[in-house]
């Protein structure tokens, strides 16, 4: 049986790794359009600021696919899928690659807002750029140094935004953020949290601006900034954009599979198209697609086992699990975070700490008593905690230990004070709080053992 696999990042890795666990006997051949072996696109950022080297990002060199028999096509790009005779063609190859059974390990690539002459200035290598690949870093380090680029903008305050921010500021360029909706990673925190991390970025020397459309960027030759729709402009020397991904679908569409965001697949990973398969960020499955390592890693175990035959496991989605690596910044955001995003049908507490003094905010999301997200900022002790006991019922009492989350009880009426559901710490309320019972001060209360 030979078994093909375009792309070669985690999920086309993994996918190979986890079939030859399975089946000795195959015959397994990557191709991608990469000129490297696998690599973490995950410390990208750094490599612009020379953090970390080319060789720190590769995790599998050419010698690991030798060991496991995997035979790897680097600069290969596959132009066409021909199901009918299960056949590929690549350019650079004359003849067609066979295959019994293909797995479409596509990935995804960056979006790209409507901006006037966004894509323009990009293709022209004029001064904007998304960052995916080493091929992006590369670029981007090759035009801030040729073109001694001074100030940056940075398109999008999502987790790679920030991250991709953060370098470039370590890379010595003014730099700010525009974020279209009014906080920073819309999708992983609320707003409280959000604006607590707006004043840690802003502390890094990092200008933000939110809810701010970006209308054009700026410049005849090369960038010279942008405009925002009202009409402000900000100048720049360089534009980055970070704002989302989309899967990597036309291969599949060209070969009429069924596509819609992302390639669809049924909970085995299969195509609409017999012997054809998908996994990781180009998949989308009940109308959702993912774009994080934990999802690509969780489907590559499946789809190792639906090519050679032995479906068993059913995908069911993967939770999202986020955190930003920013250092001296820990956040981590997973699951639902934000119970009123979701239909609110009752059942739904929030355990919530918020010391802004000290900058930490910790919020547990429970439905019916099972734990179903969490945001930790500025102390994620509790990390593994959580990452544990997701959509398992947890206690109570537990939980405020964890938080470190008290209740406090007058002595004169028993009035009690609950920080799990009151919006201000106890130590931070004023000195002339009065108990809203009995009028009594704030030292008559105690905390509950
Ligand atoms: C800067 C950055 C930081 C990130 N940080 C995190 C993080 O901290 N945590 C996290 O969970 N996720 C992170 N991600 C997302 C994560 O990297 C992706 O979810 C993951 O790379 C998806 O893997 P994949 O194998 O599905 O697709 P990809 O990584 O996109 O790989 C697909 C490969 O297929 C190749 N290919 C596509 N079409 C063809 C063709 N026609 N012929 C040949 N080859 C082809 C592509 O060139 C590509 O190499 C980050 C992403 C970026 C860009």
């Amino acid at each position: 049986m030979k078994i093909v696999i375009i792309g070669n990042n985690v999920s086309g890795t993994f996918t190979a790794q986890n079939i030859r666990f399975l089946n000795e006997e195959a015959e397994i051949e990557i191709i991608t359009q990469e000129k490297y072996p696998y690599y973490t696109r995950v410390n990208l950022p750094e490599l612009i600021s020379e953090k970390v080297t080319i060789d720190n990002l590769i995790v599998f060199k050419e010698d690991w696919y030798k060991n496991k028999r995997i035979e790897l096509n680097l600069n290969t790009r596959v132009e066409k899928i021909n199901p009918k005779t299960k056949t590929l063609i690549i350019d650079s190859i004359d003849n067609p690659i066979y295959y019994d059974k293909l797995v479409l390990a596509l990935g995804s690539t960056p979006n790209i807002p409507p901006i006037k002459n966004a894509v323009k200035l990009k293709d022209e290598k004029k001064g904007v750029f998304t960052l995916r690949s080493i091929n992006d870093c590369l670029e981007i380090k090759d035009f801030i140094r040729k073109e001694n680029a001074k100030k940056a903008i940075v398109i999008g305050g999502g987790l790679l935004g920030l991250e991709l921010a953060n370098q470039i500021k370590n890379s010595d360029l003014d730099t700010t953020v525009v974020e279209f909706f009014p906080r920073l990673l819309p999708r992983q925190l609320d707003l409280e949290c959000g604006t607590m991390l707006k004043e840690e970025i802003e502390s890094k020397g990092i200008k933000v601006v939110l809810g701010a459309t970006t209308e054009e960027i700026l410049g005849n030759g090369s960038v010279t900034g942008i405009r925002l729709k009202g009409g402000e402009e900000i100048d720049a020397d360089i534009v980055l954009i970070q704002a989302g991904i989309r899967p990597t679908i036309n291969l599949a569409k060209d070969a009429n599979l069924v596509t819609n965001k992302g390639i669809v697949v049924n909970e085995y990973l299969e195509t609409s198209e017999k012997d054809i398969f998908a996994v990781g960020d180009c998949i989308e499955y009940n109308d959702q697609i993912w774009g994080i390592i934990p999802a690509c890693m969780e489907q590559s175990k499946i789809v190792a086992a639906s090519v050679v035959g032995m479906k068993k496991i059913e995908y069911k989605g993967t939770t999202p699990k986020n955190t930003l690596k920013i250092l001296g910044l820990e956040l981590t955001s997973i699951g639902i975070i934000d119970p009123s995003r979701e239909e609110i049908s009752g059942g739904w507490e929030i355990l919530k700490k918020a010391d802004k003094k000290d900058c930490c905010y910790k919020k547990l999301i429970l439905k019916d008593s099972k734990l179903k997200g969490a945001i930790l900022f500025g102390d994620t002790k509790a990390i593994s905690y959580v990452y544990s006991k997701m959509e398992q019922e947890v206690d109570g009492t537990e939980l405020r230990k964890l938080l470190e989350l008290y209740i406090y009880i007058c002595k004169n009426c028993g009035k009690e004070y609950d920080e799990a559901i009151m919006e201000v710490l106890f130590k931070d309320l004023p000195d002339n709080f009065k108990c809203p019972n009995c009028n009594g001060p704030k030292e008559d209360f105690k905390q509950r053992e």
